[in-house]
């Protein structure tokens, strides 16, 4: 019979690694938590429509990206290849956007049928950060302000730059989008194939081309900066005097568009040359236009994700994980006895009695028997750093032995109490 494996482009994650997701998991949620965001959760199919409402017919996530499907119903429904879109929907739904501010974080799994490769797969983990009801440029500099402070807790802060642009409002944006149509369209043969396709679907696109003929025609194009309207200019400036004073460093990308339809005003990314290709860690921007879009009233937005695969990436590659996330066990209580003797249920209550009295150990019983020898090698590979031995002897005097596993320090025979006690440091 053929071996099952899993789907091209979507991983296991095993014990020896989780460890490291957990760490950079709980590492944000600190410092999301600590800036006042609060957890949303929402569900991994939604109906179709609501990404392609948002996201944008002419978009590569929904051209050729999603996973859709009709339900047995008949219903087309789409597992979430991003988290904003259901943000907006689930906020809408409860009525979190009336009158109120929000802010927001979120993580899970994304999906988008791309090519498989490092750092770019199928199912992906991303946590999000959505924030609902202000309009200023602060809002936008506390969201910055706020992953400088991540990379720092994580040790990459060296390692990754901003880029930051901002997009207009749409009547800016349109104006500009028939300057840039009109100067390319003039000179579609030196585009590239994608291009020439996007000049109808997405002209804004055509600026992150990787195309370097592309490129070139580009820097002599209509800049996006000389079409601004005069509310997004004096929001982005506001917006880098805020990170000049906080002293966070960028830089402005004109050509930064990002992939999305329903951005506006302020976009921006982290990128790192550590990571090949799949260089952006995180990204994000204004999206004034999008709860009005799906339905809701005309709401002011701004959010970003993380892409937590190519962070991991990196926290691998800068060599940044804290040691000893692994040792996952720092007591190990063996029992030397027959199964009839009553040893194991003694080792049981000597290990509950460790547990309620002191919570932050981790304790782990030997389960499965064996002499001394198995046990202490069981012991020792579980990294625990001391074992609790119960035989017969001490069972029947209610005691119990310490053995330190990393030590050179004789073995103790001690009451329960003191055990406890001995363990406490
Ligand atoms: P890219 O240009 O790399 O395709 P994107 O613009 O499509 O990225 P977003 O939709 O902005 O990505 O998602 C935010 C982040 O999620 C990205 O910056 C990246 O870190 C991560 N991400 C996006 N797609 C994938 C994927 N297929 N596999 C792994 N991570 C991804
Ligand atoms: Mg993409």
């Amino acid at each position: 019979m053929k071996k099952l494996q899993a789907i091209r482009g979507m991983n296991d994650l095993l014990p020896a690694d989780s460890s490291i997701w957990q760490y950079l998991e709980s590492t944000v949620a600190d410092v999301v938590q600590g800036y006042g965001y609060r957890e949303i959760r929402f569900p991994i199919l939604e109906p179709t429509e609501l990404f392609k409402r948002s996201i944008g017919e002419v978009t590569d996530i929904v051209e050729k990206e999603m996973y859709t499907f009709d339900d047995r119903n008949g219903d087309s429904v789409t597992m979430r290849p991003e988290g904003t879109a259901s943000c907006v929907r689930t906020c809408e739904q409860h009525g979190l956007l009336y009158n109120q501010t929000q802010r927001l974080w979120y993580q899970g799994p994304m999906f988008r049928y791309e090519r498989p490769q490092k750092g770019r797969l199928r199912q992906f983990h991303q946590i999000g950060i959505e924030t609902f009801g202000m309009t200023g440029p602060d809002i936008d500099a506390e969201l910055l302000l706020m992953t400088a402070r991540l990379w720092r807790e994580l040790g990459i802060a060296d390692a990754v730059t901003l880029q930051l642009n901002t997009l207009g409002s749409s009547e800016a944006r349109a104006r500009y989008k028939a300057a840039l149509v009109d100067y390319l369209a003039a000179r579609k043969d030196q585009l590239d194939e994608d291009s020439q396709r996007r000049l109808d679907s997405n002209p804004l696109r055509i600026l992150d081309s990787k195309d370097a003929g592309t490129q070139a025609l580009l820097n002599d194009a209509p800049a996006l900066h000389d079409h601004l309207d005069d509310e997004s200019r004096e929001h982005f400036e506001q917006l880098k005097a805020m990170l000049d004073a906080a002293g966070i460093r960028y830089e402005v990308n004109q050509r930064l568009v990002r992939g999305l339809d329903y951005y506006s005003k302020t976009v921006f990314e982290w990128v790192t040359d550590k990571l090949g290709a799949q260089g952006t860690v995180c990204a994000g921007g204004r999206y004034d236009g999008l709860v009005e879009q799906l339905g809701g009233k005309p709401t002011p937005a701004v959010g970003f994700a993380m892409g937590v695969e190519r962070l991991i990436l990196m926290l691998q590659e800068l060599d940044v994980i804290p040691a000893g996330l692994n040792q996952n066990v720092d007591v190990y209580v063996a029992a030397m006895g027959g199964a009839q003797s009553g040893v194991q249920a003694q080792a049981f209550a000597v290990a509950e009695r460790i547990r309620d009295a002191l919570p932050h150990l981790r304790v782990m019983s030997h389960c499965g028997g064996g002499n001394f020898k198995k046990q202490m090698k069981k012991a020792d590979a579980s990294g625990a750093d001391v074992a609790v031995i119960i035989g017969e002897d001490e069972a029947a005097k209610g005691q119990a032995s310490l053995k330190y596993l990393r030590e050179d320090r004789p073995q103790q025979t001690l009451t329960i109490e003191q055990l406890l006690a001995a363990l406490q440091d």
